[in-house]
């Protein structure tokens, strides 16, 4: 249970919009209660066009320590901060804002955080390609992750030609990396065959959507010892993932990623240990 809100209480948020089905209150108060700290962590739902005057007037409110940014704030925050850490730099995203005395600085947990369950294995990254289906934000942190793993070619994969050169030039011109390519939809059975990690970064197969991003003849062209990630933790696992694991893939969820992003985030603000098994609980409890 969260301590009583006082006139000390100190205030950590999500500003997202919509932002109601965010389940970072869940995890973030459970890792407060638990260090029975004098803080709250409450959903800011900002629309898209009070995002510069949200910035700017929270400042005003002095216990406001910190704020994570979800759909659709990650990019569109960073000129409104007073400071981007190099990692939100190279990514082009902020998903995690720390008060400084009176300046916002921005930081990106989600690579790390989407890092932190492949750290375990023992792989040669030097010898796993990764191909990432989708462009959006999260395939952006995907790419950072890749790249800081060693991956030699980092293979996205998207459905609109636009999207996907736009995609490629931003990130290398952030990340500096020469080995990224893009490619249409259907270069999947090509890519498959020599891929070391596929990650699902598009919504399909998220919640009721009984689709997978790849088929099952696709999935059998992956070779045994290729990861399957999903970034979806909606339904545990995805049908996208039951179909690797049948094959004997190792296949991982997204909601690793989420804690530990979350976790990260936490420990920015508070410059201390947090209780990552109980925020690992909390969730789990909430999903299920
Ligand atoms: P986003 O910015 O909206 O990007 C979604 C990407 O998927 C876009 O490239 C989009 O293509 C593509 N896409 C959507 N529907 C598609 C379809 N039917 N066929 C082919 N491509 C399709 O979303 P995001 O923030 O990157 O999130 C992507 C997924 O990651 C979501 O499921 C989200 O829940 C998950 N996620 C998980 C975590 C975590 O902590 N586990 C963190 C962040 C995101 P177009 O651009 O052509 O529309």
């Amino acid at each position: 249970m969260l301590g009583s809100i006082v006139g000390t209480t100190k205030i950590l948020g999500v500003m997202g919009f919509p932002v109601s089905h965010s389940l970072s209150p869940v995890m973030h108060n459970a890792a407060i209660a638990a260090l029975g700290l004098d803080y709250v962590y409450v959903p800011f739902p900002i629309a898209v066009e009070d995002l510069p005057m949200a910035i700017a007037g929270l400042k005003a409110v002095r216990s406001l320590q910190g704020f994570n940014l979800t759909i659709p704030h990650k990019v569109e925050v960073i000129p409104l901060l007073d400071e981007i850490l190099p990692i939100a730099k190279a990514v082009g995203a902020v998903n995690t804002v720390k008060r400084v005395g009176d300046r916002w600085v921005g930081t990106n947990t989600d690579v790390a955080g989407f890092l932190e369950p492949l750290k375990q294995l023992k792989c040669d990254w030097s010898q796993m390609p990764a191909i990432i289906l989708g462009s959006g934000g999260a395939a952006k942190a995907v790419v950072a992750a890749c790249l800081e793993l060693g991956c030699p070619m980092i293979h996205v994969v998207g459905r609109d030609p636009k999207k996907l050169k736009k995609f490629h030039g931003t990130m290398t011109s952030q990340l500096h990396d020469y080995n990224l390519r893009v490619h249409p939809w259907a270069s999947i059975p090509h890519l498959l065959e020599v891929a070391g990690i596929v990650v699902n970064a598009t919504p399909i197969g998220m919640s009721n959507d009984p689709n997978t991003p790849i088929s099952e003849a696709e999935i059998a062209l992956l070779p045994s010892q290729a990861i399957a990630y999903d970034l979806i933790y909606t339904p545990r696992p995805t049908k996208f993932l039951q179909m690797a694991a049948a094959r004997g893939l190792m296949a991982i969820d997204g909601l690793e990623m989420l804690i530990n992003q979350g976790a990260i985030a936490l420990e920015f603000w508070l410059d201390q240990p947090v209780p990552i098994e109980i925020m690992r609980r909390s969730l789990i409890k909430q999903l299920s």
